[in-house]
């Protein structure tokens, strides 16, 4: 049953993050700044509640969606297999079998401890949405970071526009400010806010990088080591399933860049067994 994948303290945890955020930016910073009951109040209440939900929905498509197992029926291309890593210079781009669930592993899949099975183009096994983020569900987990980081950043500035507008009173009742609980209100709100949106629009800009590039996040680590070693050997090295910057973004996102930022639209990701490489476009 797939919903009981919702059962881990992780994800209530971010669940329940997520509406305390809401509850804040809407009920307290906006209605605070602006006041609900006026037009441009309830429109950024709109608009932000529009990227919360656009994070939630990429959210349970990243838990519920199977990153991509191998099937059963997988052979290798023997061909490929004839050429060791080093003669073809290119690090991962053969099929090598599991030692753990002893079946072929195709180009770019790698075995989670945690899932206990092997998991097409792996990028790496994520906690906070208690799954894998593999080939299938890799475009969703983009959107989510990219999303939440919209909404984390539009929060941030809805914080600062109710704090520069406050008229912070310095009077006191029976020898206390009650402006003092309310400044730490603001205060804590905003070490992690800020903190929050900061994390998030690095994770974002590492995916970027990535998605450039045409590289998983295994694969990055496993190509520094690579480049390294190539290095000192006198050669250069490239990593085998970078085919051009637009390419690599259209193989994660999509042709259509009408629905780049759809989580559910992934029509053009394919079986997750073989991948353009450098020589197929040479
Ligand atoms: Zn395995
Ligand atoms: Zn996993």
């Amino acid at each position: 049953m797939k919903l009981a994948r919702f059962l881990s303290i992780p994800i209530l945890s971010v669940l329940f993050l997520v509406g305390v955020l809401y509850y804040v930016t809407v009920f307290i910073f906006i209605d605070d700044w602006l006041s609900l009951q006026t037009s441009a109040g309830s429109l950024n209440a709109l608009i932000f509640t529009f990227f919360a939900s656009l994070c939630i929905f990429s959210y349970f498509v990243c838990v519920l969606k199977d990153p991509g197992t191998v099937p059963s029926s997988y052979v290798p291309d023997v061909e490929e297999n004839q050429l060791s890593d080093q003669e073809s210079g290119r690090i991962g781009v053969q099929a090598v079998k599991c030692d753990k669930c002893l079946g072929h592993k195709p180009p770019r899949a790698h075995h989670c401890r945690v899932c206990k099975r092997c998991i097409l183009r792996m990028d790496h096994h994520c906690l906070w949405i208690n799954n894998c983020v593999g080939h299938k569900n890799y475009k969703s987990f983009v959107l989510l970071v990219f999303y939440a980081t919209v909404a984390s950043t539009y929060s941030s500035i809805m914080l600062i526009s109710s704090i520069l507008d406050k008229e912070w009173s310095s009077s006191r009742v029976n020898g206390w400010n009650p402006m003092t609980s309310l400044k730490l209100f603001y205060v804590t709100s905003g070490v992690m806010i800020f903190g929050l949106t900061l994390t998030l629009g690095t994770l974002l800009s590492w995916h970027i990088y990535l998605i450039a590039h045409n590289m998983t996040t295994i694969e990055y680590y496993a190509g520094s080591r690579a480049s390294w070693l190539a290095r000192k050997s006198g050669v250069t090295y490239r990593h085998a399933f970078d085919v051009g910057t637009y390419k690599n973004i259209t193989l994660v996102l999509g042709p259509n860049m009408l629905k780049w930022l759809c989580p559910t639209a992934v029509n053009h990701v394919k079986d997750g067994l073989t991948f353009p490489t450098l020589r197929d476009n040479s």
